[in-house]
């Protein structure tokens, strides 16, 4: 069998079943994973002089054994070993604590270098180790580790890898490319970054491998795109004199914004390329007419559409909404959530419906997606909230999208430096304003022992005929717990206003009708304060509503945050967040600053990510953020945008899979696009 990167850890020598095992926890199998399971930092090993160090630094000093070393036990397991050293004309003390079993090491009169942290006042050094002479690498990489395979043996396994697998590191980065940018082999990128020969080399490499990643990781997004509007093309021709008559009766007039995105939108129909579009727009900008337009349009052209949505209380809102608004026009509007679906005959009637083209526009929850669920005809996929869904369900998305046009909306909770890495394989359209008349939100910031005060200004405006949403606390991953809470806050809530005002209740775990009836109560003002789990997050839309009252408000996320205050400042009423908080420490309080200081989410998402920084969020799935092993997507963007030029224009070009240089590019495309590992 000849070598090859994919090979898994198991073959390499020293490594048996325990540390394969090991390995494989974090997350390392094969040995390409291990190759580039790069040091997170490094540890100087270049040796100093006394003169420029600082107190507390860890540093490397060149000296020689000045006392024969003396060892002292105190306790029963500790141990100090010490003694003097010469460097220069000064001389200084080292202790080793505990490493005893370097005394043969340390004889008076040798020469040593060792690694330690410097007490300046004392002017001593607590050794950590002592470095071999002829070792001539001055940075040592620091890897992850875990308690069962430590540091060092993490660094030896890879040096074995490296070692018996450097001949089969191949460029997969064009030749031109890599000329052009002066980027190195990336053999040398690997070994340069493992066992950097120095700081600068070090750089150089990171800088390279940098590239080439962003680069992988741009023509892979334009290979998809370029093979789906190859392949799956689907002309809908709409009728334009029908769409503009629907656009022209509505309540309202589109904003611009709107009316540019409808037209970007219908464009992307009409042709026979496969639409995969990405729309962003902020909470409140008029999202869900655009969608309305766009599937209308599709119904008239002769297909069928669906929109699927994170929530039943979504669905629910949505397919009241637009079975009003379709009426007069003819389309058959139906519902399908998981509670639609338990009852047997009803689920049977509406798959029929779907299958002989009765039903025209369908909304769902992912229950849309199941596999028995057949169209007569669908043209048109559409997923609000499109964030919200977890990685396999879009991926059954994309599969069910592959006949279809498929339209993602989204409130951008991902920043824009970061649009361009995320969404690479989609076309863009933006609303990037709000509807007229809208005033900004004001929201103000209460400790928890503000809440009276809360409630004060809350019944002043309850005076005034306004609707209140209380959100209640968030227990993450408990909707017990979530519905512990609501319910207290709701009894609280309901004996204070007692019985002048109308409370209700809503929590994720009242089923369908029940949530149904609560909503349209709220809608229809038959409830003036609406106390509820996170279940409101998203999409709810009642205009009336002018109060969000959030407790415990650093318990979200700023995203979160931006997301329900987005559920008030629907209307031209002037509307009120006030956020209750008593946040432990610094991040929590500039946390909610943001909050009050700015109503834009796209800036909201950019402070959100400054503040947890760049490793949180890149570990963070969930927030549909690629991980990248060596870039940063917001410090080398400079780096992410050429290579994503140049990967698109290598990719798209005609004589891509003839040029001899794209050999190896097209093997990785082809291996990964088999593997379908994408998000
Ligand atoms: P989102 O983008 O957050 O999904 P919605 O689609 O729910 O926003 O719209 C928010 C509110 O604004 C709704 O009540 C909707 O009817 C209203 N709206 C949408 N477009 C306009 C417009 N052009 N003029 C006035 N109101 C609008
Ligand atoms: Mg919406």
């Amino acid at each position: 069998m000849s070598k090859n990167l994919n090979d898994s850890v198991a073959v390499l020598t020293g490594v048996g079943p325990k540390k394969v095992a090991a390995l494989n926890k974090l997350g390392i199998n094969s040995i390409e994973d291990l190759l580039t399971a790069f040091p997170f930092r490094y540890d100087d090993f270049a040796t100093r002089k006394l003169s420029e160090i600082s107190d507390q630094e860890k540093v490397a000093l060149k000296g020689t054994v000045a006392t024969e070393p003396v060892l002292s036990r105190f306790g029963r397991q500790k141990n100090r070993l010490n003694f003097r050293f010469l460097i220069d004309h000064d001389v200084i003390m080292v202790s080793f604590f505990n490493q005893s079993y370097l005394q043969s090491k340390i004889e008076l009169g040798k020469n040593l270098i060792v690694y330690g942290k410097w007490n300046h006042k004392r002017q001593s050094l607590a050794g950590i180790k002592i470095l071999s002479q002829e070792a001539n690498t001055e940075l040592g990489g620091v890897y992850r580790s875990s308690k069962d395979l430590k540091q060092s043996q993490v660094k030896k396994i890879v040096e074995v890898a490296y070692n018996e697998y450097a001949d089969v590191i191949v460029d997969v980065v064009p030749q031109s490319i890599m000329t052009k940018y002066r980027l190195l082999p990336r053999k040398e990128v690997i070994r340069e970054i493992h066992f950097p020969t120095n700081q600068k080399a070090a750089k150089l490499a990171r800088r390279s491998g940098t590239f080439e990643e962003f680069f992988l990781f741009q023509a892979r997004l334009q290979y998809i795109k370029e093979n789906q509007s190859i392949n799956q093309g689907k002309k809908i021709e709409y009728d334009l004199k029908k769409v503009k008559n629907f656009i022209a009766q509505l309540p309202f007039e589109l904003t611009t914004a709107q009316k540019k995105v409808v037209n970007e939108i219908c464009h992307d129909l009409h042709s026979k390329n496969h639409m995969n579009r990405l729309l962003q727009g902020d909470v409140g900008s008029g999202k869900t007419i655009v969608a309305a337009i766009i599937m209308y349009a599709a119904v008239t052209a002769g297909v069928q559409a669906a929109m699927m949505v994170p929530t039943e209380i979504l669905a629910q809102q949505h397919a009241k909404k637009l079975s009003e608004l379709f009426e007069p026009f003819g389309v058959n509007v139906a519902l399908l959530t998981s509670s639609t679906v338990s009852k047997v005959a009803r689920r049977r009637e509406l798959l029929r419906n779907l299958n002989n083209g009765v039903v025209n526009i369908v909304i769902g929850t992912h229950a849309l997606i199941q596999p028995d669920i057949v169209f007569q005809n669908l043209g048109l996929v559409v997923t609000d909230e499109q964030h919200r869904f977890g990685v396999g369900q879009r991926q059954i998305l994309r599969e069910k999208g592959s006949t279809s046009d498929v339209l993602m909306m989204t409130a951008t909770p991902i920043p824009r430096t970061l649009a361009l890495t995320t969404y690479g394989e989609m076309d863009v359209s933006t609303i990037n304003e709000l509807p007229k008349g809208r005033k900004a939100i004001r929201t103000q910031w209460l400790k928890d022992n503000q809440m009276m005060s809360a409630f004060e200004f809350i019944e002043r405006e309850l005076r005034n005929h306004a609707q209140v949403y209380i959100v209640s606390p968030l227990i993450e991953e408990s909707e017990v717990m979530d519905l512990k809470n609501a319910e207290e806050i709701y009894k609280k809530t309901s004996d204070y206003f007692d019985s002048r005002y109308h409370v209700g209740l809503l929590h994720g775990r009242m089923n369908s009708n029940e949530k149904e009836n609560i909503m349209l109560d709220f809608k229809e003002h038959a409830i003036d304060i609406l106390v509820s789990t996170t279940v409101i997050e998203v999409g709810v839309d009642v205009p009336n509503a002018t109060i969000m009252l959030i407790l415990d408000a650093d318990r979200f996320g700023l995203a979160q945050l931006h997301q329900l205050r987005g559920r008030v400042g629907r209307g031209d009423k002037q509307s009120y967040c006030l956020l209750v908080a008593s946040p432990k420490n610094e991040y929590g309080i500039a946390r909610m600053q943001v909050m009050i200081n700015t109503n834009d989410g796209f800036e909201i998402a950019q402070k959100d990510l400054e503040l947890r920084g760049q490793g949180d969020i890149l570990g963070n799935k969930q927030s549909g953020i690629p991980d990248f092993k060596l870039g940063d997507p917001i410090a080398d963007l400079r780096i992410l945008q050429i290579a994503k030029e140049e990967a698109h224009q290598v990719v798209s070009a005609e004589d891509f899979k003839q040029k001899k240089e794209n050999e190896e590019l097209m093997k990785y495309l082809n291996q990964t696009l088999l593997e379908n590992s994408f998000d």
